[in-house]
């Protein structure tokens, strides 16, 4: 251990321990020997002299001045997911949280773009982000090219990401496994061809975890999370964050304050406590997710499992290569498209649900759930066909949730 109450260690005790009563500012609450850090309900903080208040609104010092702009209960969640995401990628790696996962897209994209610079994203995004960069992005000058997950990697790379590029492109945009369709890009060789031409690379890494992958220890330079999935994962807050370093990671600060995007203290405790057993949860499903899929990839009624830990996985070799866990989330088409709907109504134990990551199993038909906002042509450009199902496999008992599938299935 580096420093009592920070980093050290390795994943899952991280999870447990990183972040906590370690700021300065935690003082008082560390002479009482509190188990845990208690929430800082307040909207701002007191000072003695006015020079203070001014040297912390200056930005220089250890002190917290105002809760949009800071606040002790934010720092354990972050102080935790700076030492997961960072593990193996450097020591001034830094995590700043939102109010939302669309909250910390939106500051990862204005962090690196400005109006006249283009970037390349992933055809198949989560529906919310591909229509961020359509109803708002364009309107302030950043252009946009998709290329599939499929042309991202492999062979010819660098010649495809040139013919997608313009002088003015600074960024590419991935995410990896993708939701639903669990299309996998291979990180390191898009962060290669990403550094030698000086463009960012940024990876939302909702599906994956910190557990299961590390984009920045990849060669990633900005990790982005909806900790509303798995960093939260009981289905019971919203939240999000960005994982950076250097400017970057200033500018993300920056925009919290800006764009006032910033969680409420009461939700970044919740957060900060779900996080202590992160790693438990992700072990629980990603075996229960193998186990899902193999069930579902025998069943004859089901045409195809998209998951990347079968063999039959276009993206499997690049998923064994970059995660140590291939996630919990599974999508599979069924072989008449016309009855996914009825499939997932006659569920029992499995709940109908628009979220994921969280301790119960859920399912949902994404091109009437994430992603019916998108055009036809988006919703095919993503992979998303109207037969496709999305389960998020939670930590029940495996042989409940299969038994579940297998009655709706008939
Ligand atoms: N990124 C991914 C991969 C998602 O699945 C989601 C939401 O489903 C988001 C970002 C947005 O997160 P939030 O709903 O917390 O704003």
């Amino acid at each position: 251990m580096e420093q009592r109450g920070t980093a050290g260690g390795r994943q899952r005790t991280r999870a447990v321990h990183a972040g906590g009563l370690s700021h300065p500012s935690a003082g008082p609450d560390a002479s009482l020997g509190s188990m845990t850090t208690p929430v800082y309900r307040t909207t701002g903080f007191t000072f003695d002299t006015a020079e203070q208040m001014a040297e912390t609104a200056a930005g220089h010092g250890e002190r917290f001045l105002y809760s949009r702009y800071d606040n002790p209960s934010l720092h354990e969640a972050e102080q935790k997911l700076a030492a997961l995401e960072g593990a193996g990628a450097g020591a001034d790696v830094g995590a700043v949280v939102f109010s939302s996962g669309m909250a910390a897209v939106t500051a990862a994209l204005m962090a690196g773009l400005s109006a006249g610079d283009h970037f390349i994203a992933q055809a198949e995004l989560y529906g919310g982000t591909t229509g961020l960069i359509r109803r708002v992005l364009r309107r302030f000058g950043v252009d946009v090219t998709y290329v599939e997950a499929a042309a991202l990697g492999g062979p010819g790379l660098d010649q495809r990401l040139d013919s997608a590029a313009s002088p003015a492109t600074r960024a590419v945009y991935l995410e990896t496994p993708a939701n639903p369709t669990l299309r996998i890009v291979d990180i390191e060789a898009v962060a290669r061809t990403a550094r030698a031409r000086g463009w960012r690379l940024l990876v939302d890494n909702t599906f994956a975890s910190p557990i299961n992958q590390r984009p920045l220890a990849l060669g990633a330079d900005v990790v982005i999370h909806s900790a509303t999935k798995y960093l939260a994962g009981h289905s019971d807050l919203t939240a999000g964050f960005v994982v950076t370093q250097g400017e970057m990671l200033d500018k993300a600060r920056e925009l919290r304050i800006d764009l006032g995007g910033c969680l409420d203290a009461s939700v970044a405790w919740l957060l900060a406590r779900s996080m202590k057993t992160l790693a438990l949860r992700i072990a629980a499903q990603n075996d229960n997710a193998m186990a899902v899929a193999g069930c579902l990839e025998r069943h004859p009624k089901v045409a195809r499992v998209h998951y990347p830990g079968l063999a039959s996985h276009p993206g499997h070799e690049t998923a064994r290569r970059q995660m140590s866990g291939f996630g919990g989330m599974v999508s599979f088409e069924m072989a008449d498209e016309q009855v996914a709907p009825r499939v997932i109504a006659a569920l029992r134990l499995i709940r109908l649900a628009p979220t994921l990551g969280g301790v119960e199993t859920t399912a949902s038909v994404p091109a009437l759930s994430s992603h019916v906002k998108l055009t036809p042509d988006e919703r095919r450009a993503a992979g998303i066909g109207d037969g496709l199902i999305r389960l998020s496999v939670g930590v029940e008992d495996t042989a409940d949730i299969i038994e579940d599938l297998e009655q709706a299935l008939g």
